[in-house]
């Protein structure tokens, strides 16, 4: 044995070291492609280009992105008369399509493969179809490299190298080669993602400090939503709808869209094609359900399925819809309208990330405008006890005012009794003055009595068999002196199923039905312009009815809508007294025995008032 090398084995020696110099200098210029920019995807395609021709005939890079797709990122081939057939590979050959294959090994096991020979059944095996085989016998795959990106245990995706039949086939100091070059591409790929997140984390962190200081700088509901869909348009939305529930019903309050003019058009189609209530999907369900709806991408087919017809299709094309998010508002738990996002001219999409934060979005303007609500409704009750104080207190003062000539007149009627000069005629007409006056404030004493019981749901009832007919007749007879002082005639009409004469019997409370006559009687003559009054009394089998008809002011049809609230009153305070709580006891009445009330009326020519009523009582 010679103690001196060969020149075939300095031959090998320095090939060896110019390999190790090589793989070197191929991992710095990898590195530092990898550390140019935080933009991993180009990053790859880089790192993709320099792998060709020094380590590969061919390369290319499957990434697993976060949703847990593996990804094609980069498909590169030396030759560049290849090129175009790398492009085919890259766009029709999807990596989770391989059926078998190092590649799926790899991206379950995270173990780096080595195929030193790949002959052409295994190609024919591997391959999807036969275009597929056409195309990797063109790439040429002789010999095949492939190593997993992994970080801390996780496998971020695979670069795989290939050689064609002329190279020299992969040995095991290239896995190495390769196996460093993942790692590097690993750890650029970590770095970008993690740099990602915290910038999307910053982001969305600054979107909600900006968010809630908007959402807190108004008291009013409506401009709270005005500000909601001008805040997401145009970063998370080309297009913003705020809807809030309304009795049952969705009421648009805001819309904002990136080009002003389509606003228009986005109003009119929700005019003309407003959302059905009862559909199970959309505002309507979301608003039901309280769970977001997320259609991240919307087909033409969708769309034509959605349209009512040929117009309707129409303003959704216009709209241009291609990603469509829509989160409930929400307060104390419970929906209480919905915030529709739109992604259309942008091209953007929804995803699971944006449903979290519209949903917590959601959330905050739920509350907001809730509260807001609730701030104006207490203000507005309060407004309105004011108003009632005051006309209460004007109320009963204008009877004590009279009370108190009356009292007055008697005292002066009895000084002169010392003379021995007492007028009794005199006495007990103005001792009826008083008892007139007494009568008239127990009335208006006992009216806010009944209003406290109502108001706190305390109706109770005290069911008997009744005559409605008969309770009729009474009250017009109680009436008589009002009427005669008024100059009103009245009529008592019945017509029950078996004929006029027979009472109209029913379960109901005789001392409430008799308020509730009253008060329809006592506004007829109160309103009714000195014109002939009439009350009629009808029944069917199962329900009766009382009409208290006058031909006096009437109402217009816009007030007529409110005289059943509390403290309604449409008249000047200055021509007619009144709490405005007449009817509002009615209406709690009749509700109570399970009945309905209801109003006509044309202004000028009088009203008709009247009260339907179960015969069985409440059921
Ligand atoms: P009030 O004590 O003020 O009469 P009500 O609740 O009985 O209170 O009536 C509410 C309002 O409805 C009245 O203020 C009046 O404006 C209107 N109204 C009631 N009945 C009639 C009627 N028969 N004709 C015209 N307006 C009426």
């Amino acid at each position: 044995m010679s103690a001196t090398p060969s020149t075939a084995d300095l031959d090998v020696r320095s090939r060896a070291a110019d390999d190790v110099e090589r793989r070197s200098r191929f991992l710095i210029s990898a590195s530092a492609a990898l550390s140019e920019s935080l933009d991993y995807e180009r990053t790859l395609q880089r790192v993709a280009e320099l792998s060709v021709p020094d380590m590969a005939d061919w390369c290319t890079v499957t990434v697993v992105d976060t949703n847990g797709r593996a990804r094609r990122l980069a498909v590169v081939h030396a030759d560049p008369a290849k090129r175009e057939l790398a492009a085919e590979y890259k766009s029709k050959f999807p990596p989770t399509e391989h059926r078998s294959g190092h590649l799926l090994e790899v991206l379950r096991g995270g173990a780096a493969s080595l195929s030193v020979h790949v002959t052409d059944e295994e190609l024919v095996r591997a391959a999807q179809t036969e275009d597929h085989l056409r195309i990797m016998r063109g790439l040429g795959c002789a010999s095949c490299v492939i190593v997993p990106m992994v970080v801390r245990g996780e496998i971020l995706g695979v670069i795989s190298l290939m050689r064609g039949e002329a190279r020299a086939p992969y040995g095991p100091t290239d896995v190495e080669t390769a196996e460093e070059l993942a790692h590097r591409a690993a750890l650029a790929i970590d770095n970008a993602r993690l740099y990602r997140e915290a910038r999307r984390r910053e982001g969305t962190m600054r979107f909600f400090a900006e968010a809630s200081t908007l959402l807190s700088s108004s008291l009013d509901h409506v401009s709270i939503c005005e500000r909601l869909a001008h805040l997401v348009v145009p970063s998370f939305a080309d297009w913003c709808g705020v809807e809030l529930a309304e009795q049952g019903e969705l009421r648009s309050i805001a819309i904002a869209h990136v080009e002003s003019a389509k606003v228009a058009v986005a109003e009119e189609m929700r005019r003309r094609y407003p959302p059905d209530p009862a559909a199970a999907r959309g505002p309507h369900g979301v608003l039901r359900t309280g769970r977001p709806e997320l259609v991240a991408d919307i087909a033409p087919e969708m769309l034509e399925r959605g349209a009512v017809n040929a117009e309707h299709l129409r303003f959704l094309r216009d709209l241009g819809l291609r990603s469509v998010l829509i989160v409930p508002l929400v307060a104390g738990g419970r929906p209480i309208g919905v915030l529709n996002l739109v992604w259309a001219e942008s091209e953007r999409r929804y995803g699971p990330d944006d449903l979290e934060m519209m949903r917590e979005l959601g959330r905050r303007a739920g509350l907001a405008v809730e509260n807001a609500r609730l701030y104006n409704e207490a203000r507005a009750a309060v407004k309105l006890r004011d108003e009632f104080l005051s006309i209460a207190s004007h109320e009963l003062k204008t009877p004590l005012t009279s009370l108190r000539l009356k009292v007055d007149g008697i005292l002066r009627v009895a000084a002169k009794a010392d003379k021995g000069a007492i007028d009794v005629g005199k006495l007990a007409t103005r001792v009826q003055g008083v008892d007139k006056q007494l009568s008239r404030l127990t009335e208006l004493v006992d009216a806010l009595l009944d209003v406290s019981r109502a108001a706190s749901g305390q109706v109770q009832l005290r069911l008997e068999e009744v005559d409605l007919a008969a309770v009729a007749q009474a009250a017009a007879q109680r009436f008589k002196d009002d009427l005669a002082s008024a100059g009103c005639s009245l009529s008592v009409v019945v017509a029950g199923p078996s004929g006029s004469k027979s009472p109209i019997l029913g379960r109901w409370d005789r001392m409430r039905l008799d308020e509730v006559i009253t008060n329809f009687l006592s506004n007829a003559i109160k309103y009714g312009a000195g014109k002939p009054i009439q009350i009629r009394v009808t029944a069917s089998a199962t329900t009766a009815t009382i009409e208290v008809e006058d031909h006096g002011i009437g109402i217009s049809p816009d007030d007529q809508g409110r005289l059943f609230e509390r403290f309604a009153r449409v008249v000047s305070p200055d021509h007619y007294g009144g709490f405005g709580l007449g009817l509002w006891i009615v209406k709690l009445l009749v509700e109570a025995m399970g009945g309905k009330v209801a109003v006509r009326s044309a202004v000028g020519a009088g009203s008709v008032f009247s009260a339907e009523l179960p015969r069985q009582g409440k059921v």
